[in-house]
């Protein structure tokens, strides 16, 4: 299936030319290892993406989740997995809009699971839900990614209530998540990639 590795390609490229970025942002209230996270997991994502693209895309989504669990590390590590892995479960073999719709949804719910977190706790979970909401709602590709990016922009007054940030209590106010950053960039390649074919 090649659409799924320009779909590898397109989010490790995004990951790798952000990293520094989320690295930035992991520093200013977490621990500064999201960039280096990501890319980690993401490159290792990339190095097998002959082998995964060729797989059925259920079963596809499980092996990128599957991945990420095993080298991204820290929390958001399994928290991506989880959602990659959820998609496998819930996915259609040939999703239309609606089952891809549906597929996010349950994916959300098992990564809040997994979390022990919810929406408005300033995470990744803040630019998900929205993301969903515009693909159930028939948005176009660029106006989901649009979407992320806003989503991504408003957790910067938000007061972190996982993870690391949630430490600093209020002094999480006035940044962006590094989470929801990356979510908000793995979005928007998704959706240029598909928008492209
Ligand atoms: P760590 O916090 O262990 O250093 P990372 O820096 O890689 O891990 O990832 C931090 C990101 O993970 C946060 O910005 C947030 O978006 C997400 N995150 C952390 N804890 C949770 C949680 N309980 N639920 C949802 N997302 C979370
Ligand atoms: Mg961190």
């Amino acid at each position: 299936m090649a659409d799924f590795s320009r779909l590898i390609a397109a989010t490790a490229d995004t990951i790798a030319a952000h990293a520094e970025e989320l690295t930035a942002l992991d520093q200013a209230i977490g621990d500064g290892d999201h960039g280096l996270n990501m890319k980690r997991g993401f490159e290792a994502v990339r190095a097998e993406a002959e082998g995964f693209a060729a797989k059925p895309l259920p079963e596809a989504l499980k092996a990128v989740g599957t991945k990420l669990v095993m080298t991204v590390g820290g929390a958001s590590g399994p928290l991506f997995g989880t959602l990659f892995l959820a998609l496998g479960k819930e996915m259609p073999i040939e999703p239309d809009r609606a089952g891809l719709a549906t597929a996010l949804g349950k994916a959300i719910e098992a990564v809040a699971a997994r979390g022990k977190s919810q929406v408005g706790q300033k995470t990744m979970l803040d630019v998900l839900q929205p993301v969903y909401e515009a693909l159930a709602q028939g948005k176009t590709a660029k106006e989901i990614a649009d979407a992320a990016d806003k989503a991504a922009n408003a957790t910067v007054p938000m007061k972190a209530l996982r993870g690391r940030a949630s430490f600093l209590g209020e002094r999480s106010i006035g940044h962006m998540d590094a989470g929801a950053r990356s979510t908000a960039l793995l979005v928007r390649a998704v959706a240029e990639t598909v928008e492209g074919h």
